[in-house]
């Protein structure tokens, strides 16, 4: 029998999963969900999708060993650090469950609130990919966490950790949005005001919210998210409309601001990444 199967906390995730599982706040295997109690915190596998999840694909994880994540000396090498957080997390899997946690599992467990919704919303990643994106994020949603560009995984997890003070809406330059809340409404709440107030400046602005420019071949390198995928060709033509679509909207904003070389090299050799790539075609 799986216990699994029974947790409520298990079925109100799946269905949160499922709602923001599509094309408008993912693409691929991007975002991810949890669901905690004190003592465990259940999150999505590795290179799964948000749609196709039910209450047993869920990874259990034991609090108190994830959080000695927090205490370690970090290697300055980032794939010696890589591979040390990875065993880390491998040995924070509870007993009976199985499935690699999502590299992201850190971010979830520091998060207050049960639930917690990651996605890279296109409408919101035309603030977060505008240059004035920061200024943008003040005026609009003065209760968020902005968190300036740093390499995801566990620097990510380590930077959000310094800089949050219980806010449970946090929104990652070049990268997407995290929201927490108590109730499965809560989570839905807060999505839907801040879409809502960037619908709304994106028509002050006079800018379409759908895609109005041609869009290249390839994406252009606004998230880790467009670098990972553009390499599948299943998922290529999707990246680089949604690239063109953040260029676009970002122009209510100050303009696109891309990767740079050193952030684009470091998602290219990342080996969660190479491992994210094998599992999504
Ligand atoms: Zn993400």
């Amino acid at each position: 029998m799986n216990l699994q199967a029974s947790n409520p906390l298990l079925d109100v995730i799946t269905e949160l999963s499922h709602e923001f599982g599509t094309a408008e706040y993912v693409k691929g295997g991007g975002g991810n969900t949890s669901a905690k109690t004190t003592d465990t915190l259940w999150v999505k596998p590795s290179g799964t999708t948000l749609a196709g999840l039910t209450p047993e694909s869920f990874v259990a994880m034991d609090r108190k060993k994830l959080a000695q994540l927090f205490e370690i000396e970090p290697p300055s090498d980032s794939s010696a650090r890589e591979a040390l957080v990875k065993d880390m997390m491998a040995d924070a899997v509870k007993p009976g469950s199985t499935g690699r946690p999502s590299v992201e599992a850190p971010l979830h467990d520091i998060m207050p609130g049960t639930f917690v919704v990651h996605t890279h919303c296109t409408i919101v990643n035309g603030m977060t990919c505008a240059r004035h994106g920061a200024a943008a994020c003040a005026r609009l949603f003065p209760d968020a966490l902005w968190v300036p560009y740093v390499d995801p995984g566990f620097t990510l997890c380590m930077e959000v950790r310094r800089r949050l003070r219980g806010q449970r809406l946090v929104i990652l330059e070049n990268h997407g949005i995290f929201v927490a809340g108590e109730s499965a409404n809560e989570v839905r709440a807060t999505y839907h005001r801040v879409i809502d107030a960037l619908r709304a400046e994106y028509a002050k602005a006079g800018i379409a919210t759908e895609l109005k420019i041609v869009s290249p071949a390839a994406p252009e390198p606004v998230t880790p998210d467009h670098i990972v995928y553009s390499k599948k060709p299943k998922l290529g033509p999707a990246m680089a409309a949604d690239a063109a679509l953040i260029r676009q909207l970002a122009n209510a904003f100050g303009g696109v601001r891309l990767l740079d070389d050193r952030a684009r090299h470091f998602i290219e050799t990342w080996e969660v990444e190479a491992y994210r790539q094998t599992r999504i075609l």
